[in-house]
């Protein structure tokens, strides 16, 4: 008899409960072989519409979307061996299908058709806006270059994936080569017990003595902060710095000075194959910046507004190493160290001891209070779905309909919130359904957020920290984004086709209900008084928020204009060019003097290893219009139902619908002003 697959069947929500690893492989093979056929009907049809083409290829694509994020999902929260070997099985099948669906000629033509048809201007904006980015994308992978040149755009493209890979591998192995077994307690002076303990920890797991250090981030950053031995604080640092270079401990050993060179000169000339003058343009195609000089302009801006702060801070903390601790010069590995003294001595203001006034359903609670406000929606715990561990809680989201008659159904999310097991580190939002239309009516969107919050022991509620409420918070924005949307096109529903550089402006912009007093009366509540957070320890938080946010600004800045100036080149580079082009930005930049032998760019994932090649300003980009958002609630009251209302219309509802420069004028009336993120982070008054 033929088994049932649950990823095979229609469900409102995914049946986690009864999917196993072995119905993974299976459903993806059979699933992509139902599209491929449905995908040669499509190429088919003699008239191109809306329906026989773009929804078809939507509803194909959904499907496989439905199958998909339940596993990759179960991959992140739940993994097993199987389950790992299943979803890595599956990766390539996707990724082959994907080149395949972007190299169709037949289905390109059928999209220029319809984009050329009467019937494209008689279609609602967001239908148009799904035909115009698919165009794009298609364009964006070559489709219309000549034979020749587009079996080279695939060849490097192909390299450019490896290349990547082996970029993140140099350096795992560079971190992983470097390690030193401590066993006088005395050389560890300082550190946290914490991290004592995952020292002690690793020494253990390798069958040594004492306690190891290594260069993994909770071992390497707690050390630069706390350790008062300087020599091993140093050589950390080199250590560290060096990684995957021809410098430090493993010098030439994981080079990934070869790497870097071919990688920029192969994106290079795939700009330059797709016609664009650079790779900074092409990464820009599909972004909120238009031109690669707006994000200079933006990123040079940024840096001289903040360059004056970050030396104040500078300045400050080296008399506070000189004139507290007789350090005449201060060297990189004492700037962790010194800093974090300053800012115990400032503003002692301990995490822990913030847990008391925050606990989770109360906060949870409080947050949802704050959507209420905001935006006139109620949010319910609900019960009856399947999950995948007993701690995920399930919500429905109402919207209420104005005169008080009633309330609809609008979206439903998971939240599972502790750490745990097999279980990946970090927060996150991911995507579990797109809103829709469908011959069925409207598919709600469906999303998933997850963090790794210290778990509640026993029955008793578990204590979040500042930090872990203001992660809440983060995540939560995403999610609304993705669950407030009234688009139906998938496309461009929720966070769908929403442009790189601001995907994160409603997450960081939820954040700022965490920080304010009128907010904070209702989300905090201490668990054995019930009293709020006291507005002095509110202001040595907000105190401490913005302690050197000039010098972290700079250097986020460094890191962008790096990635950005280097994707901008046009002539072929070495190594010694990709320095130099370092070497000028920190010449103009930095505030903090670099080691000589630091060689920071062969360990930045993020540009070589990553997808924030050229996209790397978008975190500042995103900080500015999240501040400058949030600056009008600031004018016109935090919780202002007609702002909340107008932030709900102009952004959270039309997803990527809207282009995000509009959809922002839409809402602030003007272009984002960078003076809102000055101001919020304290670098101007
Ligand atoms: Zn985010």
């Amino acid at each position: 008899m033929r088994e049932t697959n649950p990823l095979l069947e229609t469900h409102e929500l995914p049946p986690f409960e009864r999917i196993e690893a072995s119905h993974v492989e299976p459903a993806i093979d059979e699933l992509l072989g139902r599209s491929r056929s449905a995908i040669a009907d499509i190429e088919g049809v003699t008239a191109p519409s809306w329906a026989n083409t773009a929804e078809a290829l939507e509803a194909l694509q959904d499907a496989l979307a439905q199958a998909w994020s339940p596993i990759g999902h179960l991959h992140g929260v739940a993994d097993s061996d199987a389950l790992r070997d299943a979803y890595n099985a599956c990766l390539p099948k996707l990724s082959e299908f994907r080149t395949e669906l972007g190299q169709n000629d037949r289905l390109f033509a059928a999209y220029e058709t319809l984009r050329s048809s009467p019937e494209y201007e008689s279609l609602p904006p967001a239908r148009q806006k799904a035909i115009n980015n698919t165009l794009r994308d298609f364009r964006l992978s070559g489709i219309d270059l000549p034979k020749a040149e587009q079996k080279r755009f695939a060849e490097v493209s192909k390299r450019l994936s490896e290349l990547s890979a082996k970029f993140s591998e140099n350096v795992l192995d560079a971190t992983q080569a470097w390690s030193k077994n401590v066993t006088n307690e005395i050389e560890l002076a300082g550190l946290p017990d914490t991290a004592l303990g995952l020292a002690r920890q690793m020494a253990q797991s390798k069958g040594l003595d004492g306690w190891l250090l290594t260069l993994d981030f909770p071992l390497y950053l707690p050390t630069q902060q706390y350790c008062d031995n300087r020599d091993l604080r140093e050589e950390m640092y080199t250590a560290y710095v060096t990684r995957a270079s021809d410098k430090g401990p493993n010098a030439g050993e994981f080079d990934n000075g070869p790497v870097m060179t071919e990688i920029v000169n192969l994106r290079q000339e795939l700009a330059a194959l797709l016609g664009f003058a650079n790779y900074a343009e092409y990464s820009l195609a599909t972004k909120m910046a238009n031109t690669p000089k707006e994000v200079m302009d933006f990123l040079e801006e940024l840096a001289r507004r903040s360059k004056p702060a970050a030396e104040r801070e500078f300045a400050e903390v080296c008399a506070f190493a000189r004139d507290g601790h007789g350090l005449d010069t201060l060297a990189p590995w004492d700037l962790n160290y010194y800093g974090e003294k300053l800012r115990l001595a400032r503003y002692d203001v301990s995490q822990e001891a913030l847990r008391p006034y925050f606990p989770a359903t109360h906060a949870i609670q409080g947050m949802f209070e704050v959507a209420n406000r905001l935006y006139d929606v109620t949010i319910e715990q609900t019960s009856g779905w399947q999950v995948w561990h007993p701690d995920v809680r399930c919500f429905d989201v109402y919207r209420n309909v104005s005169g008080g008659s009633g309330r609809e159904l609008i979206a439903r999310f998971y939240l599972d919130a502790y750490a745990r097991e097999h279980k990946q580190g970090g927060a996150w939002m991911d995507d579990c359904r797109a809103r829709r239309e469908t011959p069925q009516g409207t598919q709600l969107p469906v999303a998933y957020l997850t963090c790794n919050f210290t778990s509640p022991i026993g029955d008793a509620d578990a204590l979040l920290t500042h930090n872990e409420v203001v992660t809440l918070f983060h995540e939560f924005g995403h999610g609304i984004h993705h669950m407030f949307t009234r688009v139906d096109v998938a496309e461009v529903s929720g966070i769908n086709g929403v442009a790189w550089d601001a995907v994160e402006l409603p997450s960081q912009f939820m954040e700022n209900w965490c920080w304010e007093s009128e907010a904070l009366a209702f989300l905090s509540s201490h668990h054995e008084t019930g009293e709020p957070l006291p507005d002095a320890l509110l202001c040595k938080m907000l105190a401490a928020k913005n302690f050197q946010s000039g010098m972290q600004t700079i250097r986020q800045l460094e890191f962008a204009l790096f990635d950005f100036r280097l994707h901008m080149e046009t002539a072929a580079v070495d190594g010694s060019r990709i320095q130099s082009v370092l070497d000028e930005i920190r010449s103009t930049v930095a505030v903090v003097p670099a080691a000589g032998e630091n060689r920071f760019q062969h360990s930045f994932g993020h540009i070589f290893g990553g997808g924030y090649a050229a996209g790397y300003y978008s975190y500042k980009w995103a900080e500015v219009l999240s501040a400058d958002a949030f600056s009008r609630f600031r004018e016109e009251g935090i919780f202002n139902r007609q702002t909340g209302e107008r932030f709900l219309e102009e952004i959270l509802e039309v997803g990527g619908s809207v282009d995000a420069m509009d959809m922002f004028v839409a809402f602030r009336g003007r272009e984002p002003d960078l003076e809102s993120l000055l101001r919020q982070d304290g670098i101007i008054e």
